[in-house]
């Protein structure tokens, strides 16, 4: 079956207009889907009776299935099940006054970074526009308060899944859409040198909130966590980002995971300063203090050393501040989304 979520409004008002209907409709449906969350077309009260039969008949609404809602105390785990049987998994997280979802892009990931519990299924497959979309469609439906945040965060390297992200972008972002704000949108990448100057010469896309994964203060240690360095070095990519058309009143985010006695040193904290304090009107560093993992060796730094690396940082003029994850308890941290443990939890 077809799903609505897979169209722009221009791609459905085409659509209609090659099954015979009014391209209008399109219109009338999308403002129901996207305003007003439905996904019963029975409910789509302006459309005629014979519409809505033909278009229930013809067009689904869900992409995925919600299999289960893991709760914590400032989050909330959704796990969503494709229709070939995958796993998504979704984070609604609870800021002092609004609400982030944390989206997934793909299905386990293939770039690898050694710290990561979705690296470790490999990449299984991308998502679609639609499977992306409907993540924030189920979510909002179960939640009475607006969600306005939205972050690429969850599983999958969104840059890597370029053309379904751009769609889903579009679905967030336009006035027939969901009509959330460009600056609420974020996508964190772990650095893919072309993919952001794809993004650099895209209008639509290089608006957004842009989160770069740095993770390391060098090239040899980054290569070591991020494989991906080897052929997207640090020196190039802080280039590509430097060279960023981004607006000159907003900073790129320089994500940085703090693991315990590999990158948390004072030292590094020096080398990254050194790194940065050039650009410091262009970075603001998000530090991430390590989300453990089961499956892995790395644990969390003392929070003593975590304001230290921070304190360095903002000697050197660096403006720093550290993200302590919502959601560890539910496995709904950051780099803790993994499909194949949503089975076992299930
Ligand atoms: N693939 C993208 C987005 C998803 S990961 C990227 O890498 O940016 C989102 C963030 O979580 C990245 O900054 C990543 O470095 C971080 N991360 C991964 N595993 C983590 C863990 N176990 N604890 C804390 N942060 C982690
Ligand atoms: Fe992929 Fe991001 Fe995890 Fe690296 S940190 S493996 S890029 S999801």
């Amino acid at each position: 079956m077809e799903l609505l979520t897979s169209y722009t409004l221009p791609e459905l008002r085409k659509r209609f207009e090659e099954l015979g209907f009014e391209t209008y409709r399109a219109n009338q449906v999308l403002r129901w889907l996207y305003k007003r969350f439905e996904d019963d077309f029975q409910r789509m009260t302006d459309l005629p009776k014979e519409h809505r039969q033909a278009f229930g008949e013809r067009f689904g609404v869900r992409a995925l299935e919600l299999l289960q809602k893991v709760p914590a105390e400032d989050s909330t785990k959704y796990v969503f099940k494709t229709r070939d049987g995958h796993l998504v998994e979704t984070v609604l997280i609870r800021e002092r006054d609004h609400l982030t979802l944390c989206v997934s892009s793909q299905i386990g990931c293939a770039v690898g970074c050694k710290f990561c519990a979705t690296a470790k299924d490999g990449l299984l497959r991308n998502l679609t526009p639609a499977e992306i979309v409907d993540q924030y469609l189920q979510v909002q439906r179960n939640t009475p308060q607006r969600i306005r945040n939205l972050v690429f965060m969850g599983m999958g390297e969104p840059l890597a899944n370029y053309e379904a992200v751009r769609k889903a972008v579009e679905i967030f972002v336009s006035p027939w859409g969901i009509e959330l704000s460009k600056r609420r949108v974020s996508i964190s990448t772990s650095g893919l040198i072309a993919q952001l100057r794809r993004m650099a010469q895209d209008p639509l896309m290089r608006e957004l909130n842009l989160a770069v994964s740095i993770n390391a203060p060098d090239q040899s240690l980054r290569e070591a966590l991020m494989p991906i360095s080897k052929t997207n070095s640090l020196q190039d990519l802080l280039q590509v980002l430097v060279d960023f058309p981004y607006p000159s009143d907003r900073r790129i985010m320089l994500e940085y995971v703090l693991i315990k006695g590999v990158n948390d040193s004072k030292a590094q904290a020096q080398e990254l300063s050194r790194l940065i304090a050039p650009h410091r009107r262009k970075f603001k560093v998000n530090l991430i203090p390590y989300n453990p993992d089961p499956a892995l060796p790395y644990e969390r730094p003392s929070l003593e050393r975590v304001y230290a690396f921070q304190e360095v940082l903002r000697s050197h003029g660096v403006s720093t501040f550290v993200r302590l994850s919502k959601g560890v308890e539910v496995f709904g941290a950051c780099g803790q989304l993994r499909s194949k443990r949503a089975l076992v939890v299930k």
